[in-house]
């Protein structure tokens, strides 16, 4: 039937227009500073070493420790416990502004035709332009 082809069109577009509106909506980036603020690293901070904007996930440096098994392969020839970093759902972290070091929200400015973040508690745009 058409009618149920072009049904299943708009879901796909819907999801799609939604993925991209999200992707927009990231609040962190690679490269900033963040605390946790729940979980079992709460109070630590640590660098988004990777943003996953799918999930709404990052990885941050030292953060979220988890031991894996790892079976010897042939990338890694000998196997045993490893340490790696696992990824934190966004709703986790909280942005640390450069400036005044502390765990802060933001607004969204634009200074010089170029939109830039600005810490809501000195008021310092945390952004280069
Ligand atoms: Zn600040």
């Amino acid at each position: 039937m058409l009618t149920g082809q072009i049904r299943r069109n708009r879901r796909v577009a819907r999801r799609r227009a939604q993925e991209a509106l999200k992707f927009r909506h990231m609040p962190v980036r690679k490269g900033d500073t963040v605390k946790v603020i729940a979980g079992k690293d709460k109070g630590r901070t640590g660098r988004i070493m990777l943003v996953y904007p799918d999930t709404e996930r990052v990885m941050v440096e030292r953060i979220n420790i988890v031991k894996r098994h790892q079976r010897p392969s042939q990338r890694l020839q000998k196997g045993g416990i490893i340490e790696k970093e696992n990824p934190l759902h966004i709703s986790n972290v909280m942005l640390v502004c450069p400036r005044c070091k502390e765990a802060t929200r933001f607004k969204r400015e634009v200074i010089d035709e170029k939109r830039v973040r600005v810490c809501k508690k000195c008021d310092e745009q945390i952004d280069q332009t």
